[in-house]
């Protein structure tokens, strides 16, 4: 009898079979960065998967999106301003043609991160409103976190992010703990960029105008869909020179600087959305995605 070794030898030889390539190797699985918090966004690379395969996942509840980088696949995933410090799991299937799905699961520590309080005095009008003005705030409210939970299949952004106004001061503010006239109020969740009226508001990366509106709190305001759940909100804005639809590179124009809507005087009200989940603009400015 002969030995399967030699069988196999032998088949190789003349070519009836091909060598297994790495299918024994477990993928790496990396998440970034080193320690999450509240307000990050996250990402996990996945490397040593074949080009065919694609890879799916969660991290907690919340659905992963893969998208070919850097030898391997990424999923960027937004850690939510009020999200627990606690760790949260994560599960990923591997699936390629032909094979049973591979799959891995491990958990995502989130650390604890502490906001300040802000304390706010606005004009009584601002803060109670008469039940039109209520009305019309929850309505426009529900109206971005429908468009914040539209996730558009398509990845429109590469590489770093931009500022939204030049200068070198960072935003302030995200995520603070509002109490507005003595009442404690949602959570702030963005950065405000202090700038003279009239200064140049641009895109941070390339993306879709899904959202051009004149809004209660906002004021005017310019919302940018980049695609996987990501979006970029600019607040307050004096005048807005894009359309609805409109698809804009990173640096372009898209606006001006104001005070339109609950503001106390003129800066930019810069936002990021991903997902539905609130996301501090300094941690999208310091995304270490690279392709
Ligand atoms: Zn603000």
């Amino acid at each position: 009898m002969i030995p399967g070794r030699l069988l196999a030898a032998l088949a190789l030889a003349l070519g009836l079979l091909t060598l297994p390539v790495a299918a024994a190797e477990p993928p790496l699985v990396r998440w970034h960065p080193a320690r999450v918090h509240p307000g990050d966004v996250a990402w996990v690379h996945v490397r040593g998967v074949a080009d065919s395969a694609s890879v799916e996942g969660t991290l907690g509840p919340r659905a992963l999106t893969f998208f070919p980088y850097a030898g391997g696949q990424a999923a960027v995933v937004g850690i939510d301003l009020e999200a627990k410090a606690e760790p949260q799991p994560w599960r990923l299937a591997i699936v390629e043609p032909g094979r049973e799905p591979r799959r891995l699961d491990g958990r995502l520590t989130i650390h604890k991160r502490d906001f300040p309080v802000q304390r706010l005095t606005l004009p009584q009008a601002m803060v109670d409103l008469d039940p039109e003005t209520e009305r019309r705030a929850v309505s426009e409210g529900e109206r971005l976190r429908t468009l914040y939970h539209t996730i558009t299949p398509e990845r429109l952004w590469r590489g770093r992010f931009a500022r939204p106004v030049a200068g070198t001061e960072p935003a302030t503010g995200f995520g603070a703990r509002r109490i507005i006239n003595g009442k404690p109020r949602a959570p702030h969740s963005g950065g405000d960029y202090a700038a003279d009226r009239g200064t140049p508001v641009v895109a941070a990366n390339r993306g879709r105008v899904a959202l051009v509106g004149d809004y209660f709190f906002p004021g005017r305001l310019v919302a940018l869909d980049h695609g996987l759940g990501l979006y970029t909100l600019y607040f307050h804005l004096d005048t807005v020179a894009v359309g609805d639809g409109d698809v804009i590179d990173r640096g372009q124009q898209l606006g001006t600087v104001g005070a339109t809507g609950r503001a106390t005087g003129p800066h930019l009200h810069f936002a990021v959305q991903l997902a539905g989940s609130r996301i501090d603009p300094a941690a999208l400015l310091s995304l270490d995605l690279r392709d």
